[in-house]
């Protein structure tokens, strides 16, 4: 049995990690969970799974059937994070934002090992987790669809053998538009993902194409691979979930539908591929697969991620901020759709950040000030 514990468990992820768990109950304990702000669906969560430690955002009253150590706030999650029982431990970040990067900094310390779906954890702080990864002798896997296919490809392989990294995009809910005809668009068109039901914050992030840079860094990190060999392709269908390529020509792929309980269960049971019920199969006949370029000219905010790793420091921390920032106004109706990538860009030009020394205080100190620079700035 593995003890489990799930922050962000009523969000898309989370509650799709919870699928994999029912399936797996002769081999998943639920012992904690995080909960945002859906109580309704928390306390449904809870009373099912009965964990013996919960946090809640928000302080309420939760009129429980028995008596587990309920904690509030972010320091709640990090409860969570540090709680030990005698078992093996995995922990499973399905929080959404830089929120996600402290409870992941907890559990690695706490000697869990870590399942990631908060792709911010790694773009902030990549080589800070990597080094405490290895200090405290756990494991990290991720929960992405492109990255677990990577890992997929990589299996039995020399990494100095790797060509390159392809990582897939579906190319977002504007694919089919020119830049030209983003103007004015609304949070309604733009959260219409066509491939993929997912959380607000990364439907917003494959519209602009953010995700996709994020993503180039996760992988970076990941597997430990220059950035330079790591490459990006549009791929409308969602089928091929990436790919490695290597130096005698040979491309790996890894398809399957386009269902997140799948990377979930490779990460919870890796290196396994056995039965999975609550995910949708795949069948090849009649399908046709369409790879494009994915133009930085049409989606910046790729360019943007590259540029950030190029500057190094500090500035990836700079990137993730002022994104969430920009998304957050975008859904509150505060900002234009192109306005994301333009306040990235902004941010991102600014000399000031070159200075700063790269250590986890820093980028939790440096971020809170970026997002609160630009909320009031560009909010009411
Ligand atoms: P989501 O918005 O559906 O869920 C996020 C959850 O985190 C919510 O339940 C929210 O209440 C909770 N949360 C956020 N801040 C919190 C805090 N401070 N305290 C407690 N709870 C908090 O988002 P999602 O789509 O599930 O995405 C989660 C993460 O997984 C993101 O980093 C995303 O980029 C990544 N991811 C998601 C998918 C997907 O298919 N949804 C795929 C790949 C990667
Ligand atoms: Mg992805």
């Amino acid at each position: 049995m593995k003890d489990v514990f799930l922050v962000g468990a009523t969000g898309s992820i989370g509650t799709q990690t919870l699928d994999v768990i029912r399936e797996y109950s002769n081999e998943f304990r639920l012992v904690g969970v995080g909960i945002g702000n859906n109580i309704e669906l928390g306390k449904k969560i809870i009373e099912e799974f009965k964990p013996e430690i919960i946090s809640i955002k928000n302080k309420c009253e939760l009129n429980l059937s028995y008596n587990p150590k309920v904690y509030f706030g972010d320091l709640g999650l990090l409860e969570v994070a540090s709680y030990k029982t005698k078992g093996e431990m995995l922990f499973v970040n399905a929080l959404v934002g830089i929120a996600g990067l402290l409870p992941t900094v907890y559990a690695i310390k706490a000697k869990k090992d870590i399942a990631l779906a908060n792709k911010e954890t790694l773009v902030v702080a990549g080589d800070i987790i990597n080094d405490l990864i290895k200090e405290n002798g756990v494991n990290l896997l991720p929960i992405d669809s492109e990255h677990s296919a990577i890992l997929e490809c990589l299996k039995g392989e020399e990494k100095r053998e790797v060509k390159n990294l392809i990582i897939t995009a579906s190319g977002g809910t504007f694919r089919n538009k020119e830049r030209s005809e983003l103007v004015g668009v609304t949070k309604e068109d733009a959260l219409k993902h066509p491939n993929w039901s997912m959380g607000a914050k990364i439907t917003i992030d494959s519209a602009t194409m953010m995700n996709k840079g994020f993503e180039v860094i996760e992988a970076h990190y990941l597997f430990n691979i220059p950035y330079s060999k790591i490459k990006t392709v549009m791929h409308p269908e969602s089928i091929v979930h990436s790919l490695v390529e290597y130096e005698d020509g040979v491309i790996k792929a890894s398809l399957g539908s386009a269902d997140m309980h799948i990377p979930i269960a490779y990460a919870l049971r890796y290196p396994h591929h056995e039965k999975l019920e609550c995910a949708k199969g795949l069948s090849l006949v009649g399908l046709s697969l369409n790879f494009k370029e994915l133009s930085i000219d049409r989606f910046p905010c790729l360019g943007y991620a590259y540029k950030a790793l190029e500057k190094g420091g500090i500035y990836r921390a700079v990137l993730n901020a002022a994104n969430e920032a920009a998304v957050y106004l975008f859904l509150h109706d505060k900002i234009e759709f192109l306005d994301i990538e333009k306040i990235i860009y902004e941010e991102l030009s600014k000399e000031k950040y070159k200075n700063i020394e790269y250590n986890l205080s820093n980028i939790l100190e440096v971020s809170k000030l970026i997002m609160s620079d630009i909320l009031e700035r560009y909010g009411d």
